[in-house]
């Protein structure tokens, strides 16, 4: 069997001293997991880097587009190995540049092996001077169009010419379960990408007020679920109908107040599932006065709610980046389609957006069965598993 070896670099496991080996283990199994229906692959831990071989003849754009998802992997590429005679490389490398199509060039040695016998200043030059002089090509130090990378570490020759950028981070695993609450939006799915790439498992959990709106949310929450499943390949959804809760809302809380107390028992609800999955924290979409009911008084109005940490990956963004954030990991045409929003359910034109603290905690007190009703709710919770790849 002939191999292809990919070379993959990860990004902050290089930093961790003490659990190095914990992260390096977590990234590899994620790799192999999310290539699970490869067969013959081979994944090695080696000096700093993961070493991936592949039969020669598998399905090369497809397995570099799951591993760009990966998080925890700074960039990677598709490499040869190398002859330890420099003479021998030198043939070896310039077989393979010849026909590449390029104006300039430079060759970059990284050795890690200090017994290996030449420096890399040397070999870059010597590799170098075989490409200048048979195919006519200048050298351009800076702004080279095409980069010849050599790796030398452990006795071993590494050489490749492209590089894919990764998503960075840590690998998902590595540091514990989150509970997301995905809305069909745009927000909700980046933030959950996120903490993905901090290392999160992220559980979601999507309120729905189904019979009293469609559920186009729900399928439109599922979608998003199951594209964001290839960048942490094993996903739970939670389903939670609101609409009793909501309905006792309406009757008997001053309409104003209405989103914030919806948004309440859905933090609530969201920390009984994160007890459940042995969660650490809720995520939300929030971002610091987007639309009306996340100022600052009604996120610290609703966050009262519950003592778990409520982190918000996007508190600080502005809508623009977010977008374009939503649109590189793949979301954002689903988190655009029409969908009935639970939360607008019955939401005045101009709702609360300095809501204080007592006006918020009587209304709730007028429904004196919310107890009740949250855990008539978790009664007919419905969850989802799914995997990728599937
Ligand atoms: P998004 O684009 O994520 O929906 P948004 O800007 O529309 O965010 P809101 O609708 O106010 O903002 O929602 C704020 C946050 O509350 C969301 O980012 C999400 O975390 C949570 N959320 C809103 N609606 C739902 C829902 N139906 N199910 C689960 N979580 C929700
Ligand atoms: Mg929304």
């Amino acid at each position: 069997m002939k191999n292809k070896i990919i070379i993959i670099h990860y990004s902050e496991i290089g930093l961790k001293k003490g659990n190095r080996k914990f992260f390096e283990q977590k990234l590899k199994d994620n790799i192999l997991f999310a290539l699970s229906d490869f067969e013959e692959k081979q994944v090695i831990l080696d000096f700093g880097r993961v070493l991936l071989l592949m039969p020669y003849e598998t399905l090369m754009d497809e397995i570099v587009e799951r591993i760009r998802k990966i998080p925890g992997i700074a960039h990677f590429s598709v490499a040869k190995q190398g002859s330890t005679d420099i003479g021998i490389l030198k043939q070896q490398i310039f077989d393979d540049v010849k026909d590449r199509q390029f104006t300039t060039f430079r060759v970059e040695t990284k050795r890690t092996d200090k017994q290996f016998p030449m420096r890399s200043m040397d070999i870059n030059k010597e590799v170098g001077a075989v490409i200048h002089m048979e195919l006519n090509k200048p050298v351009d130090l800076k702004n080279a169009e095409f980069v010849v990378h050599i790796e030398i570490y452990n006795q071993k020759v590494f050489y490749y010419f492209d590089r894919t950028e990764g998503t960075r981070g840590l690998p998902v695993g590595s540091s514990g379960n989150v509970v997301s609450m995905l809305s069909s939006g745009i927000d909700s799915p980046v933030a959950s990408y996120k903490m993905m790439c901090r290392g999160c498992r992220v559980i979601f959990v999507h309120y729905h007020s189904f019979p009293f709106t469609d559920k186009t949310s729900y399928y439109n929450a599922l979608k998003l679920a199951e594209q964001l499943t290839q960048y942490q390949l094993r996903t739970k959804i939670y389903f939670i109908s609101l609409a009793d809760i909501q309905q006792a809302i309406i009757e008997r809380a001053p309409t104003k107040l209405r989103l914030i107390l919806y948004r309440r028992m859905m933090y609530r609800l969201a920390e009984r599932i994160a007890a459940k999955e042995r969660a650490k924290a809720l995520i939300t979409g929030e971002s610091v006065g987007q639309v009306a009911s996340q100022t600052l008084d009604n996120i610290a109005a609703i966050s009262q709610a519950v003592t778990m940490p409520v982190l918000r990956p996007l508190i600080g963004m502005d809508k623009e980046s977010i977008v374009l954030e939503a649109k590189s990991i793949g979301t954002f045409s689903t988190s655009i389609e029409p969908y009935d929003d639970c939360c607008s359910f019955l939401v005045p034109r101009n709702p609360e957006t300095h809501a204080k603290m007592h006006e918020v905690l009587a209304a709730e007190e007028s429904i004196s069965n919310w107890q009740e009703l949250i855990e008539q709710a978790l009664m007919q919770i419905e969850m989802k598993y799914m995997v990728f790849p599937n």
